[in-house]
């Protein structure tokens, strides 16, 4: 089964619950999705990928010894079944696999594996793609997965907040300040607010800037 492959790169998880890991960032390419502020666009549109074999990919993420590996994009679930396949082999090599996808297609059923996390998000207005979200898709999500909003302005938080005072969702739950915003406005609102989430820069691109391949 063949693959859309955008890049293979190894750096740390800039985001979320496993911030920090040292992993290897499988991009694949393509996205139905036309975010404001995407920061791939080159994954995106403009047909910079390559055709790989899932085997091969596996081959080249060997190279640097790491145990995790994030799919990423793109949406990555745009090629659903050799997403689920790739996950499938790495989980019987045992690496741990972290999926990064939108929200708006259903994870295939492997991703309720204990040793993956859904990282989904939910597209806040300023992405101008917030009509897309899908509540039971979110809901669908346990504890070991996360629900990641990109926070641009203060209608985009007031905007997180009603969804999650409105529904029960065992993911964890991230606000993430949009690439420029505050992040210590953010925190200041959650704190006076007392929301039950965890603020979280991109630490990825406060070592190395707004940097393809990092
Ligand atoms: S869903 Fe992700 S890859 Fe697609 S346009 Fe939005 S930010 Fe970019």
């Amino acid at each position: 089964m063949k693959i859309k492959l955008s890049e293979i790169f190894f750096s740390i998880q800039g985001e979320g619950v496993l911030i920090g890991t040292p992993t290897v960032f499988i991009r694949l390419y393509g996205c139905n999705l036309r975010c404001e502020w995407c920061d791939s666009m080159y994954a995106v549109e403009g047909n910079e990928y390559v055709v790989r074999t899932i085997d091969s990919i596996i081959k080249e993420t060997e190279i640097y010894r790491c145990d995790n590996i994030c799919i990423t994009g793109g949406e990555p679930l745009l090629q659903i079944q050799q997403v689920a396949l790739i996950t499938e082999k790495f989980i019987n090599i045992n690496k741990n696999i972290i999926l990064e996808t939108a929200g708006h297609i259903e994870p295939p059923n492997i991703f309720k594996s204990k040793n993956t996390v859904i990282s989904m998000d939910c597209k806040c207005p300023s992405s101008k793609m917030n009509s897309t979200i899908n509540i039971g898709n979110l809901l669908k999500l346990k504890n070991k997965d996360q629900i990641k909003f990109i926070i641009d302005n203060n209608n985009d938080y007031l905007y997180a907040k009603e969804i999650i005072k409105k529904n029960k969702f065992r993911a964890q739950i991230i606000f993430q300040p949009a690439w420029g915003s505050s992040i210590k406005l953010l925190t200041e609102k959650v704190l006076s607010d007392n929301l039950n989430v965890r603020v979280l820069p991109q630490l990825h691109k406060d070592i190395w800037g707004d940097l393809k391949g990092k």
